[in-house]
């Protein structure tokens, strides 16, 4: 149990009477905390590629480098530069799943053209991460994808494509090459499932309860080489509450992980072609 955090005031009024006024503010004082951390976050996250950015501009102006290296050199600023794009794309997208989902905005979401998206994502991120180059690239990881059902999803389809798609790209992300990567979705008694299963590094159980938390990592470093923003189940985990779901997460150290997005019956309707 948390100790309460009280507001004392004390009022004098008339001849020598005072009146003390106790309010509990402990979830005043939380919101607050988190807030502020998150700002701390936020700033420390910029602050990075920035300071690395200005790191190479400076040794660009002060030094003569050949042409090769110059490249090099613009090459490392780009990454940044995009890494910065990706957190402030992701801060956006977060700060816009505040509250349920405003009735009316649903469309019907075409699941199987939904997840062809994410199965074109998922095999270019795979061989992005393969150390040929150009057309070598193929995917590294072993990718399955189960027939999609021939459902619409009631719900935003924007939405609804970036959770899936940080769970899918955490699975290749997290997961060494020549892993096995599964999406699935399946139907449950009071709705439906989305599944992605690997065999890659799991996580051990203490860091589940906080995973969805913004900003929190297991690994920093792995996080930022693979262009992680640290935000990617943080928005998960919105999306899916606001369609009336729940975001669930079975891990095993060394074995792997399975990310679910658990979905009530009344989001899924027949596709009506
Ligand atoms: P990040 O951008 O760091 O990947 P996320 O919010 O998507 O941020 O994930 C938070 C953390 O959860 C990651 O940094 C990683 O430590 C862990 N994680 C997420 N998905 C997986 C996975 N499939 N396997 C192992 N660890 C994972």
């Amino acid at each position: 149990v948390k100790t309460p955090k009280l507001s004392v005031q004390l009022h004098a009024y008339g001849e020598g009477q005072q009146l003390l006024l106790t309010r509990d503010i402990t979830s005043v004082t939380l919101a607050d905390a988190m807030r502020r951390d998150f700002v701390a976050n936020v700033s420390h996250e910029i602050r990075t590629p920035l300071t690395v950015l200005g790191g190479f501009v400076e040794t660009l102006q002060s030094i003569p480098l050949e042409a090769d290296e110059q490249q090099r050199y613009l090459h490392l600023m780009a990454v940044q530069a995009d890494r910065m794009q990706s957190l402030v794309a992701d801060l956006l997208t977060l700060s816009q799943l505040e509250g349920s989902l405003p009735p009316g905005l649903y469309e019907k979401v075409n699941l199987p053209d939904l997840m062809g998206r994410v199965a074109t994502d998922a095999a270019a991120l795979s061989s992005v991460l393969s150390d040929q180059e150009g057309d070598e690239r193929v995917p590294v990881h072993e990718l399955i994808f189960e027939p999609v059902p021939h459902w619409s999803l009631l719900g935003v389809r924007s939405e609804l494509l970036s959770a899936i798609s940080n769970l899918v790209s955490n699975a290749v992300r997290y997961t060494p090459a020549g892993g096995q990567i599964r999406v699935a979705w399946s139907r449950t008694a009071d709705g439906a499932i989305f599944s992605v299963s690997d065999t890659g590094l799991g996580i051990a159980p203490e860091h589940l309860p906080r995973l969805s938390e913004r900003f929190y990592r297991v690994d920093r470093s792995r996080s930022r080489e693979t262009g992680g923003t640290g935000l990617g189940l943080a928005i998960a985990k919105h999306v899916v509450q606001r369609h009336g779901g729940e975001l669930r997460i079975q891990s095993q150290v060394g074995k792997g992980s399975t990310f679910m997005l658990v979905l009530p019956a009344g989001r899924i309707e027949p596709l009506s072609d």
